[in-house]
């Protein structure tokens, strides 16, 4: 673990081992916490942000501090992108333009440490003066799932850096490698003790005690939509401020009119990046009638062709499945399917290796909304095909889901693009591309995928509290008595 700035083990003693999905074998092992070093890192954190330096520090020096991580996150991307590889079973190539992606994330957020202002008025009437401040919310405990280990938090902290918080963070217990040597690296980097923490452990009694912890101000979590559910009702009981990002079921809609070499490659790559196991996963896709089955035949033909296997294998595009407990989801989902008599057109079976678990990349056509391979999140490697004869129905089949994370559009009329982006309720809308994504814009989801937003210049918001000072200049005026 890494609490105050060093290296920690757990009052216990206790550890965990992590396992690589794609060759069974251990990774590493990490002390295990309890809510005894949860209070420890938590009082760490709240020592750095109640005496300092790092809240009140000149946003020039933060920022200064986030370019050394991202200088640093870069000069080490092979060891970091091996290890994301070795615990979570995504592609060694995809890793790598993660953690790319991820120096970006902190070389973004530096130029926000510079831009932490607020507000004045002088328009209060003689004499006054009204000024808001944005303050640094305190300390922020942060949540992250095992999909995109190191690019999630690195889409919370240095944000939360930037503002002057201070953060605890538990990264999940299947993948906290990245999550621990980047801690290492903002030490490095010269952020000064206690402003970053991780401990290791379980969502019980490790994330569960942070959610509801009395000294932690914020609480960012991304995860699944059950137990974000859960940490807010925990954060709500002290009535800390909560983000979530959660799940989603997102529609990727091609009407007739669409470039179709971009949208079949797009639609492969929507639901085959990272095995599948992809919030923003367009595991929906909704289908003009029309060019239904052309279209379902081409992406069939270009997603039998995918390279899946070792993930440290750098032509390798589809990987391993993170757990058993995953497998068998995605494969109950892959038996509903057939049992609700959707057609399945490709794959829906394990590949036979000797080590790892590799789900073929699957594709069902005739689905329909009701379904449940319509309508839950799957976190696999298996496609629906749903078609729709008009804008409306589209836009109906397109919001038929409690999620509301993102949607894909592909047409090349401007009509149809922008009233899909009006009324398909969700965070992103991408027309003519798919799950392109950029630190400037706020990411987020509608509806049962979360609350609040993440990146951008918004996402201060989050990371401070308003503050108001009047000041009256000059003589009190008439005596109230
Ligand atoms: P998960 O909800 O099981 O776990 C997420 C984190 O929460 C882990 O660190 C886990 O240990 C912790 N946790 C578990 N129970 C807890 C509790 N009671 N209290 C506090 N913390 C607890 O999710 P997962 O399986 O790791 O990740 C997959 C899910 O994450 C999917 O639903 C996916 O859509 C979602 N996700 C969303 C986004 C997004 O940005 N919207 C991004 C990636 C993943």
């Amino acid at each position: 673990m890494w609490i105050n700035g060093e290296e920690s083990d757990s009052i216990g003693g206790e550890r965990m081992w992590t396992v690589s999905p794609a060759h069974d074998k251990q990774v590493a092992s990490y002390p295990l916490a309890d809510a005894a070093d949860v209070d420890r890192a938590v009082r760490a954190a709240r020592e750095a942000f109640d005496q300092g330096p790092w809240p009140s520090m000149m946003g020039r020096r933060r920022s200064r501090a986030l370019e050394q991580v991202a200088d640093l996150i870069q000069k080490n991307i092979d060891s970091l992108a091996r290890l994301e590889t070795l615990e979570s079973g995504k592609p060694i190539s995809q890793a790598v333009e993660e953690m790319k992606a991820a120096v970006d994330l902190w070389r973004y957020a530096a130029t926000l440490a510079r831009h932490v202002h607020g507000d004045s008025y002088n328009s209060l009437g003689e004499n006054k003066l009204g000024f808001v401040l944005r303050e640094p919310v305190g300390v922020v405990a942060m949540i992250t799932p095992w999909n995109f280990p190191l690019l999630i938090v690195s889409q919370k902290l240095p944000f939360a850096l930037a503002a002057g918080c201070t953060a605890v963070i538990k990264p999940s217990e299947l993948t906290p490698g990245t999550t621990l040597r980047l801690a290492e690296l903002t030490t490095e980097a010269g952020i000064p003790p206690g402003v970053v923490n991780v401990v290791n452990g379980y969502g019980s009694p490790v994330g569960s005690h942070l959610a509801s912890h009395s000294e932690i101000n914020f609480m960012s979590f991304t995860g699944s939509t059950a137990v974000g559910r859960s940490v807010a009702a925990a954060a709500g009981q002290n009535l800390k401020g909560v983000s979530l990002e959660l799940g989603g079921k997102n529609p990727n809609i091609v009407f007739a009119d669409a470039d179709m070499d971009a949208a079949v490659d797009a639609a492969v790559f929507g639901v085959y990046f990272n095995m599948g196991e992809c919030c923003n996963s367009g595991s929906r896709l909704l289908v003009e009638s029309g060019v239904a089955d052309e279209f379902t035949r081409r992406i069939v033909e270009k997603a039998r062709t995918i390279p899946v296997g070792d993930p440290l294998d750098p032509a390798t595009k589809v990987g391993a499945i993170i757990n058993e407990e995953q497998l068998s989801r995605i494969k109950g989902y892959i038996r509903s399917g057939m049992q609700c008599e959707a057609r399945l057109l490709l794959g829906g079976g394990v590949m036979p290796t000797e080590h790892g678990r590799f789900v073929e990349p699957t594709i069902f056509d005739r689905v329909t909304a009701e379904m449940p391979i319509a309508r839950e999140e799957i976190f696999g490697p298996v496609l629906s095909v749903l078609t729709f004869d008009t804008r409306a129905e589209a836009i109906a089949l397109a919001n038929d889901t409690c999620y509301g994370l993102s949607a894909g559009v592909w047409t090349r009329d401007v009509e149809t693009a922008f009233e899909i982006s009006q009324r398909v309720r969700a965070g992103t809308i991408w027309i003519n591309c798919f799950m392109d994504g950029y630190p400037e814009l706020p990411f987020g989801g509608y509806h049962d995928s979360g609350l609040g937003r993440e990146l951008g210049r918004f996402s201060l918001d989050e990371f401070t509290e308003l503050k108001t000072i009047q000041l009256h200049l000059g003589s009190r005026g008439t005596p109230w008595v």
